[in-house]
């Protein structure tokens, strides 16, 4: 079929097969793959009206027995760089979040082996007593299958258990390319084969929860493996109907075993305007501007984004693998602005809260991300001692001297 021919289909609503995606990705100019994604945007966001949300970005240890091969953040079990926040840094981290308007955590970490399942819980629940109304966006994925491998309970038990403790949504990392020839290259299918990330978002969405999906491209995979992707993703949804969003980023190669070149703005682009017009049953897109900068961020809502992301106020991933971009929310709010959108605070479910929070009330501005922990601060939360270690490095931290 030609790009003609299936660029027609999308400006009739029709959905794309696998092979007239990438068709279309191969060929279409640049302008033509913007123009249908904008199409599709406005079809699904015909007010104009761009959201994003303020929360915090909180990687709660980077200890990690996972070890892929694109990641710069994790460290190995015993490693001195190795940390765990203690409950006490969290709360303050989100008294620091609520102050500038912030409703939620975004809560990821490594598959640390010295955190058991009761950390968890007994983190959410304490959360959850001090701040009622604050939201838990919390564990991906291969965090819950490692859960589940830990506590050796099936998957929809730990969910239901996080879920007692205060899990509000799940957050879609992890997926990097939902394809096994590439998550083995990646050295991430032990963490989590494509359809054991698909089932736990299943169990997810069966179990009341709303999560994102991710993709993570320019590794190893091929373009039609990226479509590959996509078409899992909208399978699973027309299925369940629990994703409320879809972003992708670029691989950000620095400090990464597997090393490379990191895809061009172009690339990200076209990318997502693939995506945009692939999921036709996803309803928001989501702009990465921690990847790509503010002004390629801006870019993409004109190639099918309808959502800025996240404030953020902390990073550590990107961050580990080069990436250092900031933007407060009056930044972001300038960039939606100027693009001629209307700028909406929202929350994880992509309800509207309001007009910007900094023209409402004085917050402070932020020209930097916080980062976990200060540089060098190796220090062991008390509370860590209360919970059983796997391994040997963590069963030496917990034994205290008479
Ligand atoms: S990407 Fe996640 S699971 Fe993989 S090594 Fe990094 S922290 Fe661990």
């Amino acid at each position: 079929m030609t790009v003609e021919r299936i660029a027609e289909k999308v400006r009739a609503g029709e959905r794309l097969n696998a092979a007239e995606a990438l068709e279309l990705y191969r060929r279409a100019p640049t302008s033509v793959l913007g123009e249908l994604a904008d199409t599709v945007r406005v079809r699904k966001h015909p007010d104009g009206v761009v959201t994003y949300i303020i929360d915090r970005n909180v990687n709660y240890t980077n200890v990690c027995v996972a070890r892929c091969n694109f990641c710069a953040f994790y460290r190995p079990v015993g490693s001195s760089e190795g940390y765990v926040l203690g409950f006490d840094e969290l709360f303050r981290k989100i008294d620091e979040t609520i102050a500038v308007g912030g409703v939620q955590l975004l809560l990821q970490g490594g598959h640390n082996p010295d955190l058991p399942l009761s950390w968890y819980e007994d983190l959410f629940r304490a959360i959850k007593e001090r701040y009622p109304s604050f939201k838990l966006h919390a564990l991906s994925p291969p965090e819950v299958i490692h859960l589940s491998r830990l506590s050796q309970l099936p998957v929809p038990q730990v969910l239901e258990r996080l879920i007692a403790a205060g899990l509000d949504s799940v957050p879609g990392g992890g997926a990097e390319i939902l394809v096994d020839r590439v998550r083995t290259l990646l050295h991430c299918v032990g963490k989590a084969t494509a359809d054991e990330w698909l089932d736990v978002m299943r169990h997810a969405h069966r179990a009341g929860l709303r999560t994102t999906a991710t993709m993570m491209y320019g590794t190893v995979e091929t373009a039609a493996e990226r479509i590959e992707h996509l078409l899992r993703l909208r399978s699973l949804q027309d299925e369940t109907g629990g994703f409320t969003a879809f972003i992708t980023w670029s691989y950000q190669p620095d400090h990464t075993e597997l090393a490379g070149t990191e895809a061009t703005g172009v690339d990200y682009l076209r990318t997502l305007a693939l995506s945009r017009i692939v999921l036709d049953n996803f309803d928001n897109l989501q702009a990465s501007w921690v990847t790509q900068g503010g002004k390629v961020g801006q870019l993409s809502l004109a190639y099918g984004a309808n959502d800025m992301g996240s404030v953020m106020i902390e990073e550590n991933v990107v961050r580990a693998a080069g990436a250092s971009y900031c933007m407060d929310e009056v930044e972001i709010v300038r960039n939606i602005e100027d693009a001629g959108f209307v700028a909406k605070r929202r929350n994880m479910h992509y309800e509207l809260l309001g007009d910007p929070i900094f023209r409402e009330r004085q917050v402070p501005r932020m020209l930097e991300l916080a980062t976990a922990r200060e540089d060098g601060d190796v220090s062991v939360p008390g509370e860590l001692l209360k919970y059983p270690a796997r391994s040997r490095a963590g069963k030496q931290l917990r034994i205290i001297p008479n």
